[in-house]
């Protein structure tokens, strides 16, 4: 382990690269990565760094974010085939076919992406949304206009219910979110009654509604902080952010809400990024994110919705 870690930071080294960590990685590449953070926040950071060469360890919608907002950067992702269930279950092809029946129907409307989509998704979208701004950029799209929220049913069902907007869903959810066990919550509550439960808002409304907090990730560091004394949090979204938690905000007990099928719920897509394949992606230079026409249109729309 120790001859992989120093392997790691020689040819960091080397290459001048800086390397980027979504809070869903494992903990040991979360704590050897130079920045940690969020897609959103992880795009930005990016934008900031002087390195030429960026390792994203997360999946392929958001290195393909980073490689959209920094084109003069390599971007290189440890395992190309690290997808997203959210990402995969609204296909550029399909979206635009559906935007056409409803434009041929007569119906005014403009597109809401979260930005768990590919960079197609986004070039077709008239906004990107993250958990953090999606109520405000849903505030902004005009009276008059209907929305198309894509992909995620149960952000967008969150998102009615806090805006009282409502939009035309998409039929997409997160793999990992979907499946927390409300049974399971409703047992943790009552072992540890004066827990609060914190969920993401991808989780579906069975699990939200028993929930004292409901936001991203960002958004749950920010929640957990602001209390002074130490506390029970039960925590409803991918089991590795409770690392990123502990290791923010030690003083607090973390435990994961267990899912139908398993007792914690991990990722299989960031789960495919490890510490040998970050090696060697940096020792072969690849797999690299190409840059590729739509992520010009993808970039403006990305601009306009998070950069203001
Ligand atoms: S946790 Fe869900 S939304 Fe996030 S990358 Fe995995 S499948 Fe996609």
């Amino acid at each position: 382990m120790n001859d992989l870690l120093g392997e790691i930071a020689a040819l960091k080294k080397q290459h001048n690269a800086v390397i980027l960590a979504h809070y869903y990685q494992d903990s040991e590449i979360q704590e050897l990565a130079d920045f940690t953070g969020d897609s959103l926040k992880l795009a930005r950071a990016a934008t900031k760094v002087a390195n030429p060469t960026i390792v994203f360890c997360g999946v392929h919608f958001m290195a393909e974010t980073a490689k959209i907002m920094n084109p003069e950067k390599r971007v290189l992702l440890p395992d190309l085939k690290a997808g997203c269930s959210l990402a995969d279950s609204c296909p550029a092809d399909r979206l635009y076919r559906y935007q056409e029946m409803l434009r041929a129907n007569g119906r005014r409307f403009q597109t809401v992406a979260y930005i768990n989509t590919t960079a197609d998704v986004k070039a077709l979208s008239d906004w990107i949304v993250t958990s953090g701004n999606a109520e405000e950029v849903i505030r902004r799209v005009p009276a008059d206009q209907e929305i198309l929220f894509v992909p995620d049913r149960h952000l967008g069902q969150y998102l009615q219910e806090v805006t009282g907007r409502q939009m035309i869903l998409w039929n997409g959810a997160c793999m990992v979110h979907e499946i927390f066990s409300v049974g399971d919550l409703l047992a943790q509550k009552r072992q540890l009654p004066g827990a609060k439960t914190i969920a993401h808002p991808e989780c579906p409304a069975n699990i939200r509604e028993h929930s004292d907090f409901v936001g991203g990730t960002e958004a749950m560091i920010r929640y957990v902080e602001g209390f002074r004394e130490p506390a029970d949090f039960l925590v409803a979204t991918e089991a590795n952010m409770l690392w990123q938690l502990q290791h923010q905000t030690p003083r607090h007990h973390y435990h994961p809400v267990p899912g139908i099928t398993c007792a914690c719920n991990k990722c299989p897509h960031m789960a495919r990024n490890t510490l040998e394949k970050l090696r060697d992606c940096l020792a072969d230079g690849g797999p690299e994110i190409d840059w590729r026409p739509e992520f010009g249109r993808a970039r403006a729309v990305l601009e306009r919705s998070l950069l203001n």
